[in-house]
């Protein structure tokens, strides 16, 4: 829902202040695509992001390495089946999995890890995929109720019926000759009754395929491994998100043979992924993104990220009727944030109105301004070097504005 909010806010918005950028000169045209400021060009807002990696807010940045990746492979010609498997064979040893794929998106791991499911390596069936009826295919997948956020939509693409349940005693009675896989949204893990080991332990006492959803759950980064080493059969993750690889990519990793019958039904073949294309440049940015995210400074990063928090909040703490907290999310974007409050009796607006004053200022900023009413919450990992002291000044100055 929170989700949908912003892309309307977002769809609505007018191109405040930049249309004047727009009208460049022709031969423009001519200069290397390098040297263009499209966004200008086309008269785009650009903005400073606060939020954090939201699809409609694109995702995140790619740094120079997955840039460079992206560059270099793009010169060359090769075929797209070799070019996976190479891939992923080391994103599978980095990420301890028997075996991995790049995927457009964690969306599209998840469809074509549940057609994969669904056909084995059977090529008719691959071919009959999402219209299951009469086809001799498993047709249901069991999920808890809190897990289901509009997600596992990704799944019913594949033609399987959701069937959600809240008690251990409810999923046992809803397994039937009809059940294909059992679905677990990690997000969500701390408000579903049955947990990841049971889940799994779930599936193995009724010979059921476990797959788990961990699309923005990393950090921590052990978060690549830890459910592979834990037993679900398959893994789907963003790339785009806090890996920072292309929003267009991201990974189905698990059990070898799963991945395989996925792959069957993703392009080169006519499959249902077969419009679910991420081209080379993006699997090995995927693979150089993962491979930098591995090797990152965790705690480093961390630290930072409390840095830029400490010099936002010190800047705006003393302003009357004031209140902040780090916020760190347990799952889905396990960063930390600061959540600004204040009381409505001695700061006039409402969280709305802030983030529209920050959104339509000078420079533009995104902070999560759906949340709560009179807060907002501002996230660090998105941000430049150096944007976290213009984020504290404009914030500073609306707060001061509204102040009475
Ligand atoms: C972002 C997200 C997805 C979709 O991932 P994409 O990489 O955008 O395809 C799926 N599940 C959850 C929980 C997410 O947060």
């Amino acid at each position: 829902m929170k989700r949908r909010e912003i892309l309307k806010t977002l769809t609505i918005l007018p191109l405040a202040g930049t249309i004047s950028a727009a009208a460049k000169p022709v031969s423009a045209l001519s200069t290397q695509l390098a040297e263009r400021d499209l966004y200008a060009e086309l008269g785009l807002r650009t903005f400073i992001n606060a939020a954090g990696n939201y699809t409609a807010m694109t995702g995140s940045i790619m740094p120079d390495e997955v840039m460079s990746a992206i560059n270099a492979s793009s010169k060359k010609f090769v075929k797209l089946d070799e070019l996976q498997d190479k891939v992923g064979e080391k994103i599978a040893a980095l990420c301890r999995a028997e075996a991995a794929m790049v995927t457009a998106g964690c969306w599209s791991a998840l469809t074509l890890g549940m057609a994969g499911v669904l056909t084995g390596l059977d090529e008719k069936k691959v071919s009959q995929v999402p219209n299951l009826a009469g086809t001799g295919m498993k047709t249901e997948v069991i999920l808890q109720k809190s897990h289901s956020l509009g997600y596992d939509h990704a799944l019913t693409q594949a033609g399987v019926k959701l069937i959600k349940v809240e008690t251990r005693a409810e999923l046992e009675k809803a397994i039937n000759s009809r059940t294909a896989m059992l679905w677990f949204l990690n997000r969500e893990a701390p408000k579903g009754q049955i947990k990841h080991e049971e889940w799994i332990e779930l599936g193995k006492k009724y010979n059921l395929p476990t797959m788990i959803d961990i699309a923005a759950d990393v950090p921590p980064v052990e978060n690549l491994w830890k459910f592979n080493e834990m037993g679900f059969d398959l893994v789907a993750i963003s790339g785009g998100k806090a890996m920072r690889g292309p929003q267009s990519a991201g990974i189905l990793m698990g059990k070898r043979d799963l991945v395989a019958a996925a792959r069957l039904s993703n392009n080169p073949r006519g499959g249902i992924g077969r419009g679910q294309k991420v081209n080379k440049e993006e699997i090995l940015a995927m693979y150089v993104a993962l491979e930098r995210f591995i090797n990152l400074d965790h705690k480093k990063e961390w630290k930072q990220w409390e840095n830029k928090i400490a010099l936002i909040d010190n800047s705006i703490k003393s302003i009357p009727g004031i209140s902040t907290e780090v916020v760190v999310p347990p799952t889905d974007n396990n960063m930390p944030t600061l959540l600004i409050s204040w009381n409505p009796q001695t700061i006039r607006s409402t969280h709305t109105q802030m983030g529209e004053k920050l959104r339509f200022g000078n420079p533009s900023i995104e902070v999560i301004s759906w949340e709560k009413d009179n807060s907002i919450r501002v996230a660090m990992h998105c941000l430049q070097p150096g944007e976290e002291k213009i984020v504290a000044r404009r914030i500073k100055e609306e707060l001061v504005n509204a102040s009475i």
